[in-house]
Formats: structure tokens, sequence, C-alpha cells
């Protein structure tokens, strides 16, 4: 270029005859005008030539001549400047000349100034050759404009390449879904575009100070710079305190260039002896790094750090874009990470408790069966020696050891009725112990509903005659039989009749009844058209030791311990049956309850 500035120059001067001819860089706007080349007859003598550039170079244009640049009314023509003169006037007088032509546009052209031995007689000559000059420039102009298109062309290319590159590989990032196989993805995906990589990350805690996680260097090369640093990467601490590339970069943010290497290898491996750069110098001869902050929850997190003999124009957004997908990647990790971890605390937490109910309902199972074998020993030992009262009572009664005064038989008839019914509160809590502790030990066996539901109503004969109450048992035909433990199935019926015998009116009638229930199951019922429970007890009639007592329903001589219907769903339950209750207020209650039956043993 400078050639043929100068060849311009020289030309000009020669076809205008001016002994020098100056081309001046006008910028636009205030941009100081720059000599861009000067030659001329005046210039061939060596020992004034250094003095004539010097005087030119000092003030390439007059402030008259500057003033005029932006209204574009040059040419102007004015005496030489004196230091021109100065050093050009011992050859040729006092009359010299210098005159300003523009070349190209005004917004960013050059002006040639000529200066002429003598007063220019000739300014349209001078003009025309001015024209040539320019015509020279603008070829000029429009040639580099092509090469400098040709560069932006080629390196647009490259960077549209790399970016397509890097978009594929920031896809397979977002299918990784733990740190490491993202940064090893990172490092194959530059590898792959001729670019080493590493990837430093802030260590938790305190002031932000980070450590390699990974480089894709080759082990050789990698062996070779821990040689010369005389400690491995991995314990290489970097505190941007330490280091100030890496400390604008987590300040500003933003993707960071360096074309120092020394200063970005001493930052990069905490600290480095001149001696040590130099023999890394010789090792990698790498000239450019870029520095790209890997974000994670808003912070920078760490920085990937890409080193390359040579980047091309784009290289760094590629990188930088492709470094934000990284980060991405890598929050998503974390999240995922996060969530397999909480599932993992939720899960412990899950097993811890249910370990901790286990034992606790163990503890409370352990304790239930211990009261029930205190209950079931007290009982029995309790029932023996009032067996006996009993006993001795009814003699006494009896007259059978000697005739008794009124009040005497009075007081041993209290006796025997008092030690009845305590030996019937015994013989409850001791059926509810007994079955408490082998509930889970039925003797299951097949037998017809229709014997268990006559067996009940003989039982049951004597005391309904007694209170003058008709018992209608009704069986619905062709009954599959029953699988069930036949006594304490018996129980329950017991339990229910009794309770119906003791609330029904005298001379009512009671219905016992068993059909087909629901899915392969049979349904007993017992009906009584007794004064019914309130709607507010029912739920907790089947209650141990739940008793109905108001106004209308006063404790009664016949009452047990409020344990028999407990008891007939304990059973019922443990059969996998259900047991309910429907009553109304002075119509009366049935209790119904279901049975498996063979038919459902044999069942889907
Ligand atoms: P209890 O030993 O008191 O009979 P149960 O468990 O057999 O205990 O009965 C609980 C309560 O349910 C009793 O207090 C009684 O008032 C009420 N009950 C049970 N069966 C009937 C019924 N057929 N008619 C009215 N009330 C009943």
């Amino acid at each position: 270029m400078e050639k043929v500035y100068r060849e311009i120059a020289r030309d000009t001067a020669r076809a205008t005859g001016a002994l020098l001819a100056q081309l001046v860089r006008t910028g636009p706007g205030s941009a100081a005008p720059a000599p861009l080349a000067t030659d001329g007859p005046a210039l061939a003598e060596r020992f004034r030539r250094e003095v004539i550039l010097a005087v030119l170079a000092d003030d390439p244009l007059p402030a008259a001549v500057r003033a005029r640049l932006d209204v574009g009314t040059l040419p102007v023509v004015l005496p030489a400047s004196a230091p021109l003169v100065a050093v050009l006037g011992g050859a040729q007088g006092d009359r010299l000349t210098s005159i300003f032509v523009r070349l190209g546009d005004p917004a960013g052209g050059a002006v040639l100034h000529l200066a002429l031995p003598e007063p220019p007689g000739r300014l349209a000559a001078i003009q025309a050759v001015a024209r040539l000059a320019e015509g020279r420039l603008a070829a000029l102009a429009a040639r580099a404009e092509v090469t400098r298109g040709q560069h932006r062309l080629t390196d647009l290319e490259a960077a549209r390449e790399v970016l397509a590159g890097l978009q594929v590989a920031g896809t397979q990032l977002m299918i990784e879904a733990d740190e490491g196989a993202i940064l090893g993805t990172v490092a194959r995906e530059l590898l792959r575009l001729g670019l080493h990589s590493g990837v430093l990350m802030a260590e938790p805690g305190g002031a932000p100070v980070f450590r390699w996680r990974f480089t894709s260097f080759p082990a050789g090369l990698q062996r070779a710079l821990e040689r010369i640093m005389g400690r491995t990467l991995a314990e290489v601490v970097v505190a941007p305190a330490g280091a100030p590339l890496v400390a604008r970069c987590l300040e500003d943010g933003r993707t960071l260039v360096t074309a120092r290497p020394r200063a970005a290898a001493r930052d990069l491996l905490g600290g480095a002896t001149t001696a040590q750069l130099r023999a890394l110098g010789r090792l990698f001869g790498l000239v450019r790094l870029v520095l790209t902050p890997l974000r994670r929850e808003g912070r920078t997190a760490g920085f990937l750090a890409v080193v390359a003999p040579m980047l091309r124009a784009g290289d760094p957004e590629a990188i930088e874009a492709f470094a934000l997908q990284a980060s991405v990647a890598l929050e998503k990790a974390r999240l995922v990470q996060a969530l397999r971890e909480e599932r993992a605390r939720l899960e412990a937490e899950v097993e811890r408790r249910t370990r901790d109910l286990r034992l606790a309902v163990e503890a409370l199972q352990e304790t239930d069966r211990k009261k029930d074998n205190f209950l079931a020993n007290v009982s029995h030992e309790l029932r023996t020696p009032l067996v006996t009262v009993i006993g001795w009572a009814d003699l006494l009664a009896g007259e059978k050891l000697g005739e008794l005064s009124p009040r005497q038989r009075q007081a041993v008839q209290v006796i025997g009725s008092s030690g009845r019914r305590l030996k019937g509160f015994i013989d409850e809590l001791l059926d509810l112990s007994r079955h408490e502790l082998t509930r889970d030990r039925l003797a299951l066996s097949a037998f017809p509903a229709g014997d268990l539901l006559r067996q009940a109503a003989v039982a049951l004969a004597p005391r309904f005659a007694e209170h003058g109450l008709r018992l209608h048992v009704r069986l619905a035909p062709r009954l599959p039989d029953l699988w069930a433990d036949r006594d304490r199935v018996l129980q329950v019926l017991v339990n229910l009749l009794s309770n119906a015998e003791r609330h029904a009116p005298q001379g009512s009638v009671v219905r016992l009844a068993a059909s087909r229930g629901r899915a392969g199951a049979v349904e007993v019922s017992v009906a009584d058209r007794g004064p019914g429970i309130p709607p507010e007890h029912l739920a907790r009639i089947f209650d141990r030791l739940y008793q109905v007592r108001d106004a209308a329903h006063p404790r009664d001589p016949g009452t047990g311990l409020g344990l028999g219907l407990a008891i007939a769903r304990s059973i019922v339950e443990a059969h996998g049956g259900r047991i309910g209750v429907r009553s109304r207020v002075g119509r009366g209650t049935t209790f119904r309850f279901s049975l498996p039956t063979v038919e459902r043993l044999a069942g889907p």
C-alpha cells in the first residue's frame, strides 16, 4: 500500500513540476490528518530529506485548509508555510506556493499537497493531474475493500461452521445428567474443532477459589506441564486475587480473549516463575486463550478456558455461546442431582419412620399381649374360688346343710346372685382375653350355616322362654357351607342374641336369619323390636367397655361389661368379615355380619 501511495505522490510531483507532493489522509469529523506518503525531487537530497519529512509531518495541513475541508471548497492556493520555505527556500528563493487539492469524497478521502516553485499559472492542468491520482487511489481502495471482504467472508464461514458444530454439541450436552459427563462432552466437542480446553470450578464455601476439574490435554502434554510446574493440575488453586485475568472475567461475567499466553498461564496455574513460563511457552507455543464464565444459579461458578494456536473471527462468540449451553446443562444436572438426593433423603426418612413405627406397633402388641395374659390369669384365678362360693351359697340356700331363718335365706340368696353376676363379668373378660390371645389361630372348618343358627337358638331357648320371647329362624335356600371357626362364630351369635333378649319387650319376636351376602359371603342377622340405640351411640357400641347409658337406658342387672360387641367384632374381622348395626329408636335394632364360605374359598 505505502509503496503505491509513494508512487502516486512521485508521479504527481513529476507531472506538475512540484518540488514535493504529499498525500494526506483526512479522516471523518475531528480525526487528525495524517501523511500517507511524500515524494518529489526535493527529497532527492539525502541530507535534507529527514528535515523536510519532519516539517511536513508536524503540521500536514495548515489550519486554513482544515477549516475548508468539510465545506469542500478546495483547491486552495496559499503561500508555502514558513518552515517549509525555510527548508526548501535555499534553492528556490521565496517564491514558493502550496496547493491543496481534495482527492476522494469529503467523508474520508485524502488531500494532495503540492509545493510548487512559482505562482501557479496552470491550475487546470494541476487539477487534471490530481484527478488522475484520485482515480489511482480509488482503484487502490476498491482492491483493498475486495480483499477485506474476502477475508471477512472466509472468517464468517469458519465462524458459522464452528457455531453449527457447537450447537449440535449443545443439544448433546442437554442429554447428559451429571456434571462429569457434561464437562467431558464440552472438552470432547471443542477438541473436535481443534481446540484444547479446561474447566475451572469454584470450590464450595467461602471466598471464590477455583480448581481444575477437567482438561482435554493429552496425558503426555499434561505430564510435561506438571513436571515444569512441579505440581499436579489437581493441586493448582486459582484465587482471583492473584490472577487478574480470572478476576476480570469473574467481575464482568463476560468472555475474555487474550493474546498474552504467559500472563494467562501464570494466572491459570496459580502463579509461575519466568523460567517456568518460558518452558511452558516452548511446550505449548500457544498464542491465544479464551476464558468464558460458566454460570450456576445466576453466578459465575467456574470458567471454560480454551487455548488455540489461532482464533478465527467469531470463535470467541461461538465458545461463549457453547459455554452458556454448558452452564444450562450444568444447572439442569445440579437440579436433577438435588432432586435425586432429596428423593433418597425422603426414602431414607420414610424407611426410618416405618421402622420406628413397626417397632412401636410391635411394642404395643407385646404390651397388649401381656395385658391379655394378665387378664386371662387374673380372671381364671378369681373364677375358681368364686365358683366355690356360688356352690356353697346354693347348698346353703337349698337348706341341704340345715334349716335357715327367713333373713338368713335372703342373705344367702343375695350372695348367690351377686356371685353369679360377678362370674358373668369374669367369664366375659376371659372370653375377650382368650380370643385376643388366639385370634390368629382360628380353627377353620366347613359347616352349614343352618346348623350354627339352630345351635345358637337351642342354647338361648330357656332364656327366651323365661322372658316370653319368640325366636324366628329363617334360612335362605341352598346356602353354601360356612368356612369358619365354629365355636367362635357361635359366641358371636350368642352375644347378639343375649343382647336382643335383654332389650326386646316381653312377648315380642326376635328374628335370626342367614342369607347370601356380597361376594360369595353369607350374611347373618339378628333383629329385635326393642327400644333401639340412639344414633349418637351407634358409632361406638363396638368399642371395648362402651355402654349406652342415659335416662332411657339405666343399667339393668343383666348387663355385662360392655365387651360383648367388641368381642363379636373382633371375631368377625378375624374371619375377614364385617359387622354392622342399624337401629331406630322405638322401633328396634338389627345387627348383621358376614362370614366366608367354602364357595369364596374356591372362588377366583
Ligand atoms: P353390654 O355388656 O353392655 O351388653 P355390649 O358390647 O354387648 O355390652 O353392648 C354395648 C351396648 O350396646 C350396650 O350397652 C347396649 O346398651 C347396647 N346394645 C347392644 N345390643 C343392643 C340391642 N339389641 N338393643 C339396644 N341396645 C343394644
